[in-house]
C-alpha cells in the first residue's frame, strides 16, 4: 500500500513517554496532570452513569452541557452561541480540528500555522490534500511577526490555525495581536481555526483573547476547547468547538459520520459541574504557582528561560550545557539523569537546531521538587 503519510512517525508524545517508562525517568514531556481531577467531578459521573446517562448523546452533544458552555460563553466574553445549532461536543480537542480541518480543506489548499505547532494540524492537513505554510516564531519570546504573516496569504489560503495560550511556547497572543490577524483576515473567506484549550491557563494578569471577542473573526472562526486541560482529566478525551451556525451545519455533516456524539456520562457531569464557574476561574492562580514554583527552584541552574506566559508547559534553554541537538539531549536526559522532556524541534519545520526542551509543570509540587533538583544537578 501507499502511505498517505509517508513523513509522519511515531508522535514524540509515544517516544518520549515510553522512554520515561522503560528508564523510570520523571515523566515531564507529555502534557498531562499527574494529580487527581476534584472527587466532586469524579462522583457527578458516577450519579450520571446511576441516572442513567448510558446511551447515545444527541450528536451535538448533552444539551445541558452545550447550555452550560453557552453560558460560560456569554459570562466570560460576553459573546453568544447559540447551544441548538453553534455547539458541538467532540472526542478531545483533536478531534474537534480534525474534523473542521477535513470539512474544510480540500487538496492544493493552503492552511497557514504559527511554530512551534502542536503537532496534530499538519498531519491533519496533510491528509485532506491541504498545503501547510509555516510562519516561525522565534526564541525566547515568541512573538509574531505580522508583516511575515501577511507576506504569506494568498488567494489558495484557506484556513488560519492560532492556539493561544500556545502549546509548547508558553506565549500568548495580546489583543494587538488578534486585531492584527482581524484586519489581516478581512475582506478574505478564510476559516481560522482557533485553538484555546489552554484559555483558563494564563498567567501574570493577562486577559485570554478569545477569537469569539472580535466580531469580524468570530463571524469565521471555530473556536476549539479541551475539558481535559481544563478539569485534570486528558484521558477523558472529552472537548468542544463552537462557531457561527453556517460553519458548525457544515462540520456537523463531517462529525455526524465520523463519531456521531461522544461519551454521555462524562457530558452530563460536566455540565453539572460548570454550575460553578470557581472551578475554571481558579485555574490559572492554580498553575501559576506551579510555574513560579518551578522556576524559582531552578533559577540558578544552568538552564534559561523566559517564564511561559500561559499552558503548562516551561521551555528551557540548554545552551549553556551542550551543544547537542535537542532529540538527543533529551534522550540522554532520561536515560542518564531520569528526567524526560519533548524537544522542540518536533513541533518547527526544518527541525531548526534552538536547543530548547518542553517540560510540562502540571505536575504535583513533589515532583517540581524532584524535577528541580536532577535540573540543578546537571
Ligand atoms: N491543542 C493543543 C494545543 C493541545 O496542547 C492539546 C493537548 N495536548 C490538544 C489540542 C488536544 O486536546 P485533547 O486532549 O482534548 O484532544
Ligand atoms: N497535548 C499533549 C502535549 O502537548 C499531548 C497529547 C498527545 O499525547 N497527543 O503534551
Amino acid at each position: 500500500y501507499q502511505s498517505k503519510l509517508p513523513n509522519v512517525g511515531t508522535t514524540i508524545f509515544t517516544v518520549m513517554g515510553n522512554l520515561a517508562q522503560n528508564h523510570k525517568a520523571l515523566n515531564l514531556s507529555q502534557g498531562f496532570p499527574n494529580f487527581k481531577s476534584d472527587q466532586k467531578l469524579i462522583d457527578l459521573v458516577t450519579n450520571a452513569m446511576n441516572s442513567g446517562y448510558n446511551q447515545y448523546a444527541p450528536m451535538a452533544g448533552n444539551l445541558e452541557l452545550r447550555v452550560a458552555i453557552t453560558n460560560k460563553f456569554e459570562k466570560l466574553y460576553n459573546s453568544s452561541y447559540h447551544p441548538d445549532s453553534e455547539i458541538t461536543m467532540t472526542a478531545g480537542a483533536t478531534q474537534a480540528i480534525f474534523t473542521i480541518i477535513s470539512t474544510f480543506i480540500k487538496p492544493e489548499d493552503e492552511v497557514l500555522i504559527f511554530r512551534p505547532a502542536y503537532d496534530c494540524y499538519e498531519p491533519a492537513i496533510e491528509l485532506n490534500g491541504g498545503k501547510t505554510i509555516s510562519v516561525q516564531l522565534e526564541a525566547p519570546h515568541y512573538a509574531v511577526d505580522w508583516a511575515a504573516v501577511s507576506k504569506k496569504i494568498n488567494s489558495k489560503t484557506k484556513m488560519v490555525i492560532i492556539n493561544t495560550p500556545q502549546n509548547p511556547s508558553g506565549t500568548v497572543f495580546s489583543k494587538a495581536d488578534m486585531l492584527q490577524l482581524q484586519d489581516l483576515l478581512k475582506g478574505t473567506d478564510i476559516i481560522l481555526l482557533s485553538d484555546e484549550v489552554y484559555e483558563h491557563i494564563i498567567f501574570d494578569d493577562k486577559k485570554h483573547q478569545s477569537a469569539c471577542l472580535f466580531p469580524d473573526l468570530k463571524s469565521r472562526s471555530f473556536v476549539v476547547a479541551s475539558f481535559g486541560k481544563t478539569f485534570h482529566n486528558t484521558g477523558w478525551k472529552l472537548g468542544y468547538c463552537c462557531a457561527p451556525k453556517a460553519l458548525m451545519a457544515e462540520f456537523q455533516k463531517v462529525h455526524q459520520f465520523n463519531v456521531f456524539c461522544v461519551n454521555h456520562p462524562m457530558q452530563k457531569a460536566l455540565a453539572d459541574y460548570l454550575q460553578e464557574p470557581e472551578h475554571y476561574l481558579k485555574l490559572s492562580a492554580f498553575y501559576q504557582r506551579k510555574r513560579d514554583l518551578f522556576l524559582s527552584l531552578i533559577k540558578d541552574s544552568r538552564f534559561k528561560f523566559t517564564p511561559a506566559q500561559g499552558a503548562y508547559f516551561q521551555i528551557l534553554d540548554y545552551s549553556n550545557i551542550n551543544m547537542e541537538n535537542d532529540l538527543d539531549f533529551a534522550k540522554r536526559l532520561t536515560i542518564d539523569h531520569k528526567i524526560a522532556a519533548i524537544p522542540l524541534s518536533v513541533f518547527n519545520a526544518d527541525n531548526l537546531d534552538h536547543k530548547v526542551l518542553r517540560f510540562c509543570f502540571a505536575k504535583t509540587d513533589d515532583t517540581l521538587k524532584k524535577a528541580a533538583d536532577i535540573l540543578n544537578s546537571i
